[in-house]
């Protein structure tokens, strides 16, 4: 079993990468990623410091020599949409929109939901299919980018939405959207998450994607792959067995 989604100090983490691969060993997985937020000029306050980037590499290189035999580590990087930083020098990427950019300005889609609701707002006339259609075209530009292999938390504009509160999931215009945005995805090879993040964190019953669109991804044959988003070393691999 390996965890290839999970972060460090290095960026909004709690523990260091160090603390991150012992969890993982404890829990008895054979390969664990540290997945840390590239850098975003627009937002530093969750994302790896622009001068820490060397210094996680070769963290992450000591930590892969030091555990070698009991545990395969691995260099990652959870690069945001809208990050200029470059890819090069990491062992694979994880492709994720944190934002939507409005009227040039970068609104955070799963920091608090009075955020998201603003967004809404603001930005889409409280239409939430309008915002779901700008944010599934955002995510389904992970297709073209060759450096990107698996996509993170592909609905995680459902962060507040349990039950439904914000909109309907079950709509066609929600539903097209986000398929839309699979089939791009799955032609172009990208492997999705079945992320446990929200989960462990309270917000959602079920992983992203919902289940509607993970039956959709595993109707196309798609190919998946659990990840725990974990921020603490308790969360590593949260909810792998069940889920
Ligand atoms: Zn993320
Ligand atoms: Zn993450």
């Amino acid at each position: 079993m390996r965890d290839l989604h999970t972060h460090s100090t290095y960026s909004d983490g709690k523990a260091s990468p160090e603390e991150m691969v012992c969890a993982a060993i404890a829990k008895g997985l054979s390969e664990i990623g540290l997945s840390d937020h590239s850098y975003t000029f627009f937002d530093e306050s969750y994302c790896m410091k622009k001068e820490k980037i060397g210094a996680y590499k070769a963290e992450l290189a000591a930590l892969k020599k030091k555990y070698e035999g009991q545990i395969s580590v691995l260099c990652g990087v959870e690069q945001d949409a809208y990050s200029t930083e470059s890819t090069a020098g990491f062992d694979y990427v994880i492709g994720s929109a944190h934002y939507l950019k409005v009227g040039g300005e970068y609104f955070p889609l799963d920091e608090a939901e009075k955020d998201f609701v603003a967004l809404c707002e603001k930005g889409f006339q409280g239409d939430y299919y309008a915002l779901a259609e700008e944010y599934f075209a955002l995510v389904a530009g992970f297709a073209e980018r060759a450096d990107v292999s698996v996509v993170g938390h592909f609905d995680l504009i459902t962060k507040f939405n349990e039950g439904g509160k914000l909109f309907d999931e079950g709509d066609p215009r929600y539903l097209a959207a986000a398929k839309a945005a699979i089939d791009r995805l799955l032609q172009a090879g990208k492997i999705f998450e079945i992320n446990t993040g929200a989960v462990a964190r309270g917000y959602r019953t079920a992983p992203y994607p919902a289940p509607a669109l993970l039956a959709y991804i595993k109707e196309k044959g798609g190919k998946t792959m659990l990840a725990s988003d974990a921020h603490t070393p308790d969360k590593v691999a949260f909810g792998f067995d069940k889920f």
